[in-house]
């Protein structure tokens, strides 16, 4: 049997509706790709719907940085350990698409900023602006009242003020997994609005926000310096080797709150068992093993 599951970020998701269809349509274009082409093109499929659509904080959509721009961090990896990532790529559509070239075209496994870009042009990737009116919004409002959720640094050089504050994340992220046990996951994310140009976080960076073995597969959402910090993708995939994902996640959940850590995380151990835990107000996800099939 196989098995997809897809996140769409963690934190206050406000607009839930657009949330759900979201994930609605990139589980079924996933699981398609699966059923068809395997697990790498099932978390590719997945991906892409949900970075051109706007709802969600990668690609087409994706967070600004404090100078107004998109810059995006995408990686993609396989339980053989083949691992492509981008790291603060702007202008184009599908950042998940150009880590997948960096896998398959490249003798490295993550290239960043104008090095990225260039190698996404050589490519094929079209120019494309990622940036819309509604996080532009967002980031100004956050600016203004100097209140800017996991930077407080910068808030607090902006001004004091710990009134409203607007915490959502919206990176995502897919594990598939084929009935040879085959597993691939893939994390695309616009990042932390009004973060500094040249920021990375977890997504990219094999271990954080992403990680396969051959004791399961792992894409995180959050806090991206902490998740950084704990290496959770790594740590879930390990723990996987003697337990359950559902186990594993729901422990490193609890485990990752109590060091200050808001994320959610999903994850298909080898044996194909399901799991997706966060410690955060909600998370949106959906999954599937063709069987059964849940969108929250
Ligand atoms: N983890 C992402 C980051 O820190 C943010 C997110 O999950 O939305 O870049």
């Amino acid at each position: 049997m196989a098995q997809l599951i897809i996140h769409g970020g963690a934190g206050k998701i406000r607009e839930e509706e657009e949330h759900r269809k979201g994930i609605q349509e990139a589980l079924k274009l996933g699981w398609e790709a699966l059923l068809n082409q395997g697990p790498l093109e099932a978390v590719l499929a997945a991906v892409c719907s949900m970075e051109d659509n706007p709802v969600f904080n990668c690609g087409f959509g994706s967070s600004l940085n404090l100078e107004k721009e998109v810059e995006m961090d995408a990686s993609v990896m396989l339980s053989d350990g083949s691992f492509g990532g981008v790291a603060a790529l702007k202008a184009v559509r599908h950042p998940i698409l150009v880590a997948r070239k960096v896998m398959e075209e490249t003798d490295h496994l993550l290239l960043s900023g104008d090095g990225a870009l260039k190698f996404a042009r050589k490519m094929g990737f079209e120019p494309f602006d990622p940036a819309t009116e509604e996080r532009l919004k967002i980031l100004e409002e956050q600016i203004q009242s100097g209140n800017l959720p996991y930077l407080p640094r910068l808030s607090r050089a902006l001004r004091e003020n710990p009134s409203q504050v607007f915490e959502k994340w919206g990176t995502v992220g897919a594990v598939a997994r084929d009935d040879t046990g085959v597993i691939a996951v893939a994390t695309s994310t616009g990042g932390i609005s009004g973060k500094l140009p040249g920021r990375v976080g977890d997504s990219p960076i094999p271990g954080a926000g992403t990680f396969a073995s051959n004791f399961g597969g792992v894409s995180c959402t959050g806090h991206g310096e902490e998740i950084l910090r704990l290496l959770l993708a790594f740590r879930a995939c390990e723990g996987m080797q003697f337990k359950t994902a559902p186990q594993v996640l729901e422990e490193l959940a609890t485990w990752a709150n109590s060091r200050g850590c808001s994320c959610g995380l999903i994850g298909i151990d080898w044996r194909g068992n399901i799991g997706f835990a966060f410690n955060t107000q909600s998370m949106s996800y959906g999954f599937t093993d063709g069987k059964r099939t849940v969108i929250f």
